[in-house]
């Protein structure tokens, strides 16, 4: 913890409608995330919390404001510059997995390795270690849908964490998991949280949430709430 990770000044997001018609959907947003903090965003649907994660996973611009992460500000790079920013530095989670149903385990994780140049012996090897580290070591050429929802987003996050990224984006991880299932995604990322990665993890349900340090709610495109002692709410 101490060192700001993400800033968030007056940041807008704008869509243009076929009838050329401009919406509002993020209002002026400011906000800072420390490097290491695990924060839960939460709002109603519709709210903006998806929109609000493509920005911060630099899946795409503002169109006011500005991003800052690690000090650099996103406004300023090109598709390229922040493709490889993505692929160095964030790890993305979502809630229905988004794996290749047609690979293997081990190549589904080693997958990010490719683009970032990473020769084939040196990305079996760490794909295989980052497996076993989420208790999938014997499970590395099984398919997607040979295994059950919680190891499918094991599975999800393992490629997520391939190439040490010090964030990770979660997208409603577990919206298709039953409960107990959610739980051992939970404990997944809290030790994460441990490791000292920074979390961010949208989330419909204050169980959830709970794991994280804080809860920002957005309504209607605007910062509603930041509670500071998530692990205390009802
Ligand atoms: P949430 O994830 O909180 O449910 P979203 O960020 O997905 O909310 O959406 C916020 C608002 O932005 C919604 O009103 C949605 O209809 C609108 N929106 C999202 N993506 C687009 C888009 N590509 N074009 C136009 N409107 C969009
Ligand atoms: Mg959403």
């Amino acid at each position: 913890m101490g060192d700001i990770l993400i800033q968030a000044t007056s940041l807008t997001k704008d869509y243009a409608l076929d009838e050329g018609e401009i919406v509002r959907v993020l209002h002026g947003l400011d906000f800072t995330i420390e490097s290491g903090e695990f924060l839960a965003i939460m709002g109603p649907s519709g709210s903006g919390k998806s929109t609000l994660m493509n920005l911060l996973g630099c899946l795409d611009t503002p169109s006011g404001g500005h991003y800052l992460l690690k000090g650099e500000d996103t406004a300023a790079m090109s598709p390229d510059q922040l493709a490889s920013l993505r692929s160095r530095k964030i790890g993305f989670v979502f809630q229905g997995f988004n794996l290749l149903p047609r690979k293997s385990l081990i190549d589904n994780v080693a997958l990010p390795l490719v683009y970032s140049g990473v020769p084939r012996v040196d990305r079996e090897r760490i794909a295989r270690a980052i497996l076993e580290e989420v208790g999938l070591g014997d499970r590395l050429r099984h398919r997607p849908g040979q295994l059950s929802g919680g190891q499918q987003q094991r599975v999800a996050i393992a490629r997520a964490l391939v190439n040490k990224p010090s964030l990770i984006l979660a997208d409603e991880p577990t919206g298709n998991l039953d409960t107990k299932t959610s739980e051992d995604i939970l404990a997944l990322f809290d030790s994460l949280h441990q490791q000292g990665l920074t979390i961010i993890l949208v989330t419909h349900e204050p169980d959830v949430a709970r794991h994280a340090d804080k809860i920002l709610y957005l309504i209607d495109g605007r910062i509603d709430r930041l509670v500071v002692n998530a692990h205390a709410i009802q």
